[in-house]
Parts: structure tokens; C-alpha cells; sequence
């Protein structure tokens, strides 16, 4: 199972896909790859192999999207199917969330929110969290990802994406490996293990638990979850080959 997310000067599409190759290693089921293209959303999901989810979606590999996230999942909640595939949207499909982990209260949250009216439309753990986000969300996505992340129980990686916020991926680690790549003119990157991004950039910041990093082509902002304040991460450079 992994995360990639990058926003930069390149195409996001083939950036992603090669980079969920890298993590193929970590072994998978299904497969699925968002990107924003003119404020909205786009979004490809398949059970099995990459080079399905590939074959569906040969003409976005050049499309000119340059922020956007994949996911590699490993089912544990709901079958390995399309549907239950990340990312996962909320009701309006504005808001997308991969995850890789376990949500331990996601049935609790599910029942509340769907007494809220939320329409669920996968069996996954992960589900749940692009609707509570969307609960909590009005204008700030940093802080409705916050009040969700608060809610929830059990161990996790998350890439949240907002067409609301159109130049920003948002990643929280808790128990489960994510990283940053900063690729400086070549943009920033988000992912489960180093070779993702490693054709790219070899200087890395490792995530602790509960921290979030804000994330565009310029920047990378990490806060603690736990104390609400920046925190000042060590740049590394890895010093192995792509
Ligand atoms: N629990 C989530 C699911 O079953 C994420 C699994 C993963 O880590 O890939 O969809």
C-alpha cells in the first residue's frame, strides 16, 4: 500500500504513477490517482494492477495538471474493488482523502454521519474521513482536517486535496510511514517511502506521528497536532541512487 502526492512544475500524472510503481513493493490491490484540472477534481480508480488503472486513463497521462495525489491500497475494510479504490470523495466530490492504515471508530462515525445525511458511497474505514472533513469544512482546510483528526481512532497516512484550496495537498502521519520530498524547482512530494520521489529529489523530512504538513510547489509547513505549533523538521539528504 502507498501515498504519493506532488504539486510542482510537471505534469502530475506520470510524476504519480511512477512513483506508486516505486512503492509497488509494498504490495496492492487496486490502484487510484486524482488531480485537479481547471478547479475541478478528476479522479481514476482500479481494482488490480497499476497498469490497469494506467490502460483507463492513457489521455490524462498528459494532462497539464500539476497538483495531484495516488494511492496503492491494501483492503482492509470493504472488498478490493473500483469503488472501495482510493481516493475517497466526500458528498459534494470537491474533497478527496487516500489513506493507507486503519480507522478503528470509522463505524461509530459512519452512523453519525450518515444520521447527518451523508451518503456514503464505498464500504471503506477511509470514507468516513473525507465526510467528516467535509463536516467541519468551511473555508479553512487546514483546520477542518484538524477537528476530523481528532475524532479519529487507529493508525494512519492521509493525503487530503481540496478544489478549494487549488495550489495546497495536505498530509497527516499517525502510526503509519509518510515523508516529504522537497524537490526545490522540481516542487514537493508526499509519499509512503523514499524511492517514490527519489528520481527527483534525495532531500527528505521524515513526518512524526501526529504531525501535518502543509504542502505546495513551494513550500512545506509541518505543525504538531499535538501542540498546534510549527514545528522546525531536518532536511536529509539521502545519499542512495534512484
Ligand atoms: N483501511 C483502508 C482501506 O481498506 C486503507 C488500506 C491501505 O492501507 O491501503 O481502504
Amino acid at each position: 500500500c502507498g501515498i504519493v502526492g506532488y504539486c510542482g512544475p510537471r505534469k502530475v500524472v506520470p510524476v504519480v504513477l511512477e512513483g506508486l510503481r516505486r512503492l509497488e513493493y509494498r504490495g496492492y490491490d487496486s490502484a487510484g490517482i486524482v488531480y485537479l484540472e481547471e478547479g475541478k477534481l478528476v479522479k481514476h480508480r482500479s481494482r488490480g494492477k497499476l497498469s490497469k488503472l494506467e490502460s483507463i486513463i492513457d489521455s490524462a497521462i498528459i494532462a497539464p495538471s500539476h497538483i495531484g495525489l495516488g494511492h496503492t491500497r491494501w483492503a482492509t475494510h470493504g472488498a478490493p474493488t473500483t469503488e472501495n479504490a482510493h481516493p475517497h470523495s466526500d458528498c459534494t466530490g470537491d474533497l478527496v482523502v487516500i489513506h493507507n492504515g486503519i480507522i478503528e471508530n470509522y463505524h461509530s462515525l459512519r452512523t453519525e454521519l450518515k444520521e447527518k445525511g451523508h451518503v456514503f458511497s464505498s464500504e471503506t474505514d477511509t470514507e468516513v474521513l473525507a465526510h467528516l472533513i467535509e463536516e467541519y469544512l468551511d473555508t479553512d482546510l487546514v483546520a477542518a482536517v484538524k477537528q476530523a483528526i481528532e475524532r479519529i481512532e487507529g493508525a494512519y497516512a492521509i493525503g487530503v486535496l481540496w478544489s478549494g484550496m487549488e495550489d495546497t495537498i495536505i498530509g497527516v502521519r499517525n502510526q503509519s510511514p509518510l515523508v516529504l520530498g522537497l524537490g526545490g524547482e522540481e516542487g514537493n512530494f508526499l509519499a509512503s517511502d523514499i524511492p517514490a520521489f527519489l528520481p527527483y529529489t534525495n532531500k527528505v523530512v521524515f513526518l512524526d506521528d501526529m504531525e501535518l504538513a502543509v504542502i505546495t510547489a513551494h513550500s512545506c509547513e509541518i505543525q504538531s497536532l499535538e501542540t498546534g505549533l510549527p514545528v522546525e523538521k531536518e532536511v536529509n539528504t539521502i545519499d542512495w541512487n534512484a
